[in-house]
C-alpha cells in the first residue's frame, strides 16, 4: 500500500500516462481513501493543463520585461507586513 509521502512522485507519472497497471491501481487505491492526496492529484492536474494549455497557446509569447516587473509588483504589493500603520 502507498503512503501519503510516496504520491507526489507517482501523480505526475499517473497524470503523464506513464505509470505501469498494477501501480496506476496503487494510486488509485491510495487516492480512494485519501481525501488529502486526492485534493492534490486534482491540483497538480490542473495546474499541469493550464502549463500545457500556456505552452501551447497560440499567442505564445515572451512576457516583457515590463509586465514581467508589473506582475512581481502586483504579487509583492500582497504579502508581509503593511509598510504603513493601517490607522
Ligand atoms: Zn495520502
Amino acid at each position: 500500500m502507498l503512503k501519503c509521502r510516496d504520491i507526489p512522485s507517482e501523480a505526475e507519472k499517473l497524470l503523464a500516462g506513464e505509470l505501469p497497471f498494477g501501480e496506476r491501481v496503487s494510486v488509485r487505491m491510495h487516492l480512494f481513501i485519501c481525501h488529502n492526496c486526492r485534493r492534490y492529484v486534482r491540483q497538480l492536474k490542473v495546474l499541469l493543463g493550464a502549463l500545457n494549455q500556456f505552452d501551447n497557446s497560440e499567442n505564445h509569447r515572451k512576457v516583457s520585461q515590463s509586465e514581467a516587473e508589473a506582475i512581481v509588483q502586483r504579487a509583492t504589493d500582497n504579502v508581509g507586513p503593511p509598510q504603513q500603520p493601517l490607522n
